[in-house]
C-alpha cells in the first residue's frame, strides 16, 4: 500500500479523495497534527524522502503556535543543558533523550536557516529577531512545500477502523487513510478554539494507551475577591516576587475578575495547582516590594506622615500602586483587622508576604499548556506506541510539563524529531 491512499465510506457519508500519490512513493506518512511538533515531524520525514501528508482539522496550520508568537514566540531558552533539564521536573530519560538530541543550540540553528534569526533576551530566553511566528512559519510552510508535503486540512481524526486504517471526517463525509507510518501530534488540552481538544485522549485509551489524566499546567487560579478587589481586573502587578511553600519567583501577576494568573503565577502553577487538588486551597504569598527589606520599609512607614493617610504613604514613600495597596486591604479586612489598624512593622511584613487565598485552578481549556497525556509507559524507546504498532506520538500530549520560558516549544520541537526518526527505524528495512 506504500504511496497510497485508500478510501472507504460509512452510510451517510460522501466519499471524496484526500490525496493519491501519483506513483508509488517509497513509503507514506501520515502526520496528524500541525502544531510545531507535526510540522517538524513531517519536516523530519520528508527530508528523509518519505511522502507525508499533515492532517489537521482547522482550516489553517499552527493556530497556536501563532498565538504563542503574540508573545513574543519564546522558542527556547540558553541556559546550561543540566539546568534547562530540570526545568521538567522528574524528567523522563526519554524525553532528556530527545532533547539532547535536539537541543536548544540545534532549535536556533534550523530557525536561522529558516531565515529567523534569534536573539537571546536579558532573562536568557531566546526568541526570534521578529518577535513573532508568522514569518517563520511562512518560511517553514515554503520549505514544506517544497518538499513536497501535502496539507490535508479541516480533516478531523476519528481513530482507526477494523482495518487499522486512519478515519477521518471533513464535515459530513468520512475518509479512510492508509498510512505505512503515522505520527500524533495533537497538542494538549489548552485553548481547544485552537484545535487541540484533546478528543484523542478518549481514542486512544479505547486502544489501551494509557493516559495520564490531562491537568492544567501554566494556569491562573481562582480567589473569591470582594467586590473592592474585583475593580482590579486586567491590572497587573509588577517586579513582585511569588512564594509558595519552598519556592520563590520574581514575576508578575495579573488579577482577573476571579482570580490571579499571569507569568509569576504561571512558574508556580505545578505545585499550587497540585496543593489545591490535595487541599481545596493553597496560599500564595506575594512580596509587593522585593528589592527593599522589612526593615527598610518599616522605617519608612514609621516616620512621621503630618496629614497624609496611609494609602498616599505606600504610594508615595513606597510606590505601592493601587492595586497592591488593596490586596493590602484585601488581607486584612479577611482577617477582620482594617489595614490602619496595623503597626509600621505589621504594615511592612504584610507588604513582604501578602497572603493570596487560591480557591481553585481555572480549567485546562484557559492555561497555557497541558500536563498529563500519554504515559511515557505507553511508548517504546523511539515515541511508538507499544499498542498501537506503527503509531508515534509527539509534543504536548505526551505527559510532560514545563514552565514557560522557551521550554514547551523546545520539548515540542524535540519530540515531533524524535517521533519522526523513530518512524524512519519502523519504516526502514531492517528495523
Ligand atoms: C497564549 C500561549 C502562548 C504560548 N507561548 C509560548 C512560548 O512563547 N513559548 C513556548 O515554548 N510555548 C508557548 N506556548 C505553548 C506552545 O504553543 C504549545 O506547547 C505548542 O504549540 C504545542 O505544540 P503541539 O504541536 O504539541 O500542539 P499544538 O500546537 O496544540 O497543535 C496540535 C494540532 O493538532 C490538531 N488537532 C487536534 N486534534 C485533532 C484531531 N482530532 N484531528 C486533526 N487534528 C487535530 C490541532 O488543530 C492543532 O493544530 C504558548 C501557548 C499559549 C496558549
Amino acid at each position: 500500500m506504500t504511496g497510497q491512499v485508500a478510501w472507504a465510506g460509512k452510510p451517510g457519508y460522501t466519499l471524496r479523495a484526500v490525496t493519491t500519490a501519483t506513483k508509488p512513493s517509497p513509503k507514506n506518512a501520515a502526520v496528524i497534527g500541525a502544531g510545531p511538533a507535526g510540522l517538524i515531524a513531517a519536516e523530519t520525514l520528508a527530508r528523509a524522502g518519505v511522502a507525508v501528508t499533515i492532517h489537521d482539522r482547522m482550516p489553517s496550520v499552527g493556530r497556536k503556535f501563532l498565538l504563542a508568537g503574540r508573545g513574543g514566540l519564546n522558542l527556547t531558552h540558553s541556559e546550561p543543558r543540566d539546568r534547562f533539564l530540570t526545568r521538567y521536573g522528574a524528567i523522563e530519560p526519554l524525553l532528556a533523550r530527545a532533547i539532547e538530541h535536539f537541543p536548544p543550540e540545534t532549535l536556533r540553528a534550523w530557525a536561522d536557516e529558516l531565515g529567523q534569526e534569534t536573539f537571546v533576551g536579558s532573562s536568557g530566553r531566546v526568541f526570534p529577531k521578529a518577535m513573532k511566528a508568522s514569518p517563520l512559519l511562512r518560511a517553514w510552510l515554503r520549505r514544506l512545500d517544497g518538499r513536497g508535503v501535502r496539507f490535508a486540512l479541516r480533516h478531523r481524526w476519528l481513530g482507526w477502523d477494523g482495518a487499522g486504517r486512519l478515519r477521518f471526517a471533513q464535515g459530513e463525509r468520512e475518509s479512510i487513510v492508509q498510512a505505512d507510518v503515522t505520527i500524533l501530534a495533537l497538542g494538549g488540552a489548552s485553548c481547544p478554539r485552537l484545535g487541540s481538544d484533546a478528543a484523542w485522549a478518549d481514542l486512544l485509551a479505547a486502544r489501551g494507551v494509557a493516559i495520564a489524566p490531562l491537568k492544567p499546567s501554566n494556569c491562573g487560579f481562582t480567589v473569591a475577591w470582594s467586590e473592592a478587589m474585583r475593580r482590579f481586573e486586567g491590572v497587573p502587578l509588577k517586579r513582585i516576587a511569588l512564594t509558595f511553600g519552598e519556592r520563590s519567583v520574581r514575576g508578575e501577576a495579573l488579577i482577573t475578575r476571579e482570580g490571579i494568573e499571569g507569568g509569576g503565577v504561571y512558574a508556580l502553577s505545578a505545585p499550587l495547582r497540585d496543593a489545591v487538588a490535595r487541599d481545596s486551597a493553597a496560599t500564595l504569598h506575594i512580596d509587593l516590594r522585593p528589592d527593599l527589606a522589612v526593615a527598610a520599609l518599616a522605617e519608612k512607614l514609621a516616620a512621621p506622615r503630618g496629614k497624609q493617610s496611609l494609602s498616599n504613604v505606600l504610594r508615595k514613600a513606597l510606590k505601592l500602586p493601587p492595586a497592591a495597596t488593596a490586596l493590602l486591604h484585601e488581607a486584612t479586612t479577611a482577617r477582620g483587622r482594617p489595614l490602619t489598624s496595623l503597626s509600621a512593622d505589621e504594615v511592612a511584613a504584610l507588604i513582604k508576604a501578602v497572603p493570596v487565598h487560591l480557591t481553585g485552578v481555572q480549567p485546562v481549556a484557559t492555561a497555557i499548556s497541558t500536563a498529563g497525556g500519554i504515559s511515557f509507559d505507553a511508548l517504546d524507546a523511539h515515541f511508538m506506541l507499544k499498542a498501537v504498532p506503527g503509531v508515534f506520538a509527539a509534543g504536548e500530549m505526551l505527559d510532560w510539563e514545563a514552565p514557560t520560558g522557551g521550554y514547551l516549544l523546545q520539548a515540542c520541537f524535540a519530540t515531533g524529531v524524535a517521533a519522526a526518526e523513530g518512524a524512519l527505524k519502523w519504516l526502514s528495512p531492517a528495523k
